[in-house]
């Protein structure tokens, strides 16, 4: 894991774009960003996701190019960049345990899903920039699917409303493009 600066990041963005493209509409998709947590401890980053952010709001990538395929979110990896939240470890949906996300971490997700889709182009959306909960509703293993694989990443984070994870997130995020963080 590489810690890297917004600035980093916009021209690992940059470098991966038309690669990013190419992939994404080969299956005539749009690039997709999938928001994700690791359910796993602060500091406890995973290769699956191309950016882990750690409880202090601290950003490292597992690659330098974002256009590697990763396992991130199931049957959406080719042309997506799946970005977790190192937390949530023995979190459920009553209690987000003993790691929940931090400010720090929602901030710098929000931020960075800003940097990503300024220069991927994307309108920051929930048809391009989705929490693994939303895609899991939207492929049938979401709450409530009684799949053993259910996922419900950020489905609601501490002082938002369940269910309201992902509308906060892209909120926060077209806030922080309109002031030019990208
Ligand atoms: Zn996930």
């Amino acid at each position: 894991m590489q810690k890297v600066t917004l600035a980093q990041l916009k021209q690992l963005a940059l470098q991966a774009k038309n690669s990013l493209w190419g992939q994404a509409q080969s299956l005539d998709r749009d690039v997709k960003l999938y928001l994700h947590w690791t359910a796993g401890h602060y500091g406890q980053f995973f290769s699956d996701y191309h950016i882990n952010i750690d409880h202090d709001g601290s950003v490292y990538v597992s690659t330098n190019n974002l256009a590697d395929i990763k396992s991130h979110t199931w049957r959406r990896n080719t042309g997506a960049i799946g970005i977790a939240l190192a937390c949530a470890y023995q979190a459920n949906t009553n209690n987000l345990g003993p790691e929940p996300p931090t400010t720090q971490q929602i901030e710098a997700m929000a931020q960075v899903v800003a940097v990503l889709a300024e220069v991927l182009d994307l309108t920051i959306d929930q048809q391009r920039v989705m929490t693994h909960h939303e895609a899991a509703v939207i492929d049938g293993y979401g709450l409530g699917s009684g799949d053993p694989e259910t996922r419900w990443d950020l489905w609601f984070f501490p002082g938002v409303a369940k269910g309201e994870g992902g509308n906060v997130l892209r909120g926060k995020a077209n806030w922080y493009r309109n002031q030019g963080v990208a």
